[in-house]
């Protein structure tokens, strides 16, 4: 199954990307991990992207199409891949289709989970981080036992910088805006399924099954 996977920040994508790669054996392919792991490592990759990634801007789509080329003819991609945070532009999208077509395969789906955006917003603000550990929680969907105090290590939680209602107001805006050539690209392809990501997550990963049913 070769899937592409899309959505807003704040529309559960990492989460179902889990579900999908549990349960269907194929790897998962996300793009910014990718780059944050070559950062890590101080490979050439990496120095390449940590400008670009620092300034909240995309990595050049040159270096960006390289790696996923190189990463998609690996043995593991062979039975299909689930690919995430990528494409993130129309030119991205048309090499994808290269590459793809040189290796006598296409894309089977092109999944956009779909949440309102009123929804995302209370999703991302809500959010709350332990000083200490690390540990995410929400104050409505997942709060913690005592109000600001982590129950895992008993840390203060804390709420991001850019978690706050007018930066994620615009990061959403940004997202939207830069979605939408994607989304008219891969709906008229006809590889494009919106699932609705209001759902609770098995609700979610349920719809998303229950499409790929005919492929297995
Ligand atoms: P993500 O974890 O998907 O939000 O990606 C983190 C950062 O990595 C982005 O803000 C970009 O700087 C870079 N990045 C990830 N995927 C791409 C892509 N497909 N094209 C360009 N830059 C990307």
């Amino acid at each position: 199954m070769n899937l592409v996977l899309m959505g807003l920040p704040g529309a559960g994508k990492g989460t179902q990307a889990e579900r999908i790669v549990d349960k269907y054996g194929i790897p998962h392919i996300s793009t910014g991990d990718m780059f944050r792991a070559a950062i890590k490592e101080g490979t050439d990759l990496g120095l390449k992207a940590k400008s670009f990634m620092d300034a909240g801007n995309l990595v050049p789509d040159n270096v960006t199409i390289g790696i996923v080329n190189e990463r998609l003819g690996k043995s593991d991609c062979q039975n299909g891949f689930l690919l995430d945070g990528f494409p993130r532009t129309v030119a991205q999208a048309e090499a994808l289709e290269k590459i793809l077509s040189e290796m006598n395969r296409s894309i089977n789906y092109v999944l956009n989970i779909d949440v309102d955006k009123e929804q995302l917003m209370e999703r991302l603000t809500g959010r709350r981080i332990c000083k200490q550990c690390g540990a995410t929680y929400h104050v409505m969907f997942n709060p913690p036992e005592n109000e600001g105090v982590c129950d895992k290590c008993g840390g203060e939680l804390y709420q991001r910088e850019d978690d706050n209602e007018k930066t994620v107001k615009t990061r959403l805006e940004v997202n939207i805006e830069q979605s939408k050539p994607l989304l008219a690209f891969y709906a008229e392809k006809g590889y494009l399924r919106n699932i609705d990501g209001n759902q609770d997550i098995k609700k979610v990963f349920n719809d998303i099954d229950q499409l790929f049913g005919g492929l297995r």
